[in-house]
């Protein structure tokens, strides 16, 4: 049977190119051996970019589109296209072709030799700033100091993911997903193929910094409690410092007004900061039970088919 490939990909005010992505796209699929479909999810578009891609509908029997009321988010535009997807492998991409459908071959000759997730690394940039890049390069090394997950370094959204993947993705009910984080902590047989990145070819960025900043937190906040533990390391500098101050003040007799005011002081904001910290503890536990991701995630069984689909974890 001949397999599917879904394309998934998220639009915002992408009129100036989109219809290029569209050709270039289509006519990239034309010559494939896989059957394709293309999922547009409109993320709010306040330009005409919606009526460009229907306007392409009668063209072009593979085109799908799915609209969201407004914008929610590049993020959140990835994970519902997900859900519309019937294909054998997804491919995430974005709708101004920075992510080049050369590349896509390559993922699925991975998928063929049995990775469930290939992800595009970025070995060159083009056309984006340099404090993009310089921010972007600062974040990714952050996060993996901070992290849980082993998140691969430079890498965005462009990737291949199987059915089985796809499926699980769709268990995470996170309200502000991080999804490249999400698909590192979903595990599988996971691989790279390197990529040089082009430059957008028609409009300017939809990741205003306001929006890049609320993606590092998201991912930050979703996938590590450091932050919130460091009220405790705060702590420590006010309370040794307080003490080894007492102590001298006990040996060299210096009690004043003033020096045990700086004492009261010195405690006190020390335990300001570590009941900041025991709270942080304790709502990072909750934070985690609200996201209420699944325990762990079972690849594949074998030999119990039956008793193993009942097992809920
Ligand atoms: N996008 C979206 N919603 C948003 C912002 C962006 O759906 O709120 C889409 C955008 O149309 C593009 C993709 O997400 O297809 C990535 O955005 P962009 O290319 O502007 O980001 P960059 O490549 O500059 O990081
Ligand atoms: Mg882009």
């Amino acid at each position: 049977m001949t397999e599917k490939i879904s394309i998934v990909l998220p639009v915002f005010n992408e009129e100036a190119g989109i219809k290029t992505t569209i050709d270039t796209l289509e006519t990239y699929v034309d010559k494939q051996k896989e059957d394709y479909e293309l999922v547009f999810v409109d993320d709010g578009s306040k330009d005409k970019s919606v009526e460009i891609i229907k306007s392409e509908l009668e063209n072009h029997d593979n085109i799908k589109i799915v609209e969201f009321s407004r914008n929610f988010g590049h993020q959140l535009a990835i994970t519902a296209g997900l859900q519309y997807t019937s294909g054998d492998a997804v491919v995430v991409m974005d709708a101004d072709l920075q992510d080049p459908p050369e590349v896509i071959p390559r993922m699925i000759e991975k998928w063929h030799e049995g990775y469930d997730i290939v992800y595009g690394k970025r070995k060159q940039r083009d056309g984006e700033t340099v404090f993009k890049k310089l921010t972007a390069a600062m974040f990714y090394r952050t996060f993996k100091s901070l992290a849980t997950i082993d998140m691969p370094l430079d890498t965005g959204d462009f990737r291949l993911m199987n059915r089985k993947a796809v499926n699980q993705m769709q268990r995470l009910r996170e309200q502000d997903p991080f999804v490249r984080g999400q698909v590192t902590w979903i595990g599988f047989k996971q691989t790279s193929v390197e990529y040089h990145r082009h430059e957008r070819i028609a409009g300017e960025t939809k990741y205003p910094l306001s929006k890049m900043i609320k993606l590092a937190l998201d991912g930050i906040t979703s996938f590590s409690m450091k932050p919130l533990q460091l009220a405790n390391v705060f702590a420590g500098l006010p309370l040794v410092g307080g003490l080894i101050y007492l102590i001298y003040l006990i040996a060299t007799g210096g009690f004043t007004a003033a020096t045990v005011g700086i004492t009261l002081m010195l405690f006190s904001v020390g335990f300001v900061f570590l009941s900041l910290g025991i709270f942080g503890g304790y709502l990072g536990r909750v934070l985690d039970q609200v996201n209420d991701r699944p325990r762990f995630i079972v690849r594949d069984t074998v030999g119990f088919e039956k008793r193993a689909k009942s097992i809920h974890h």
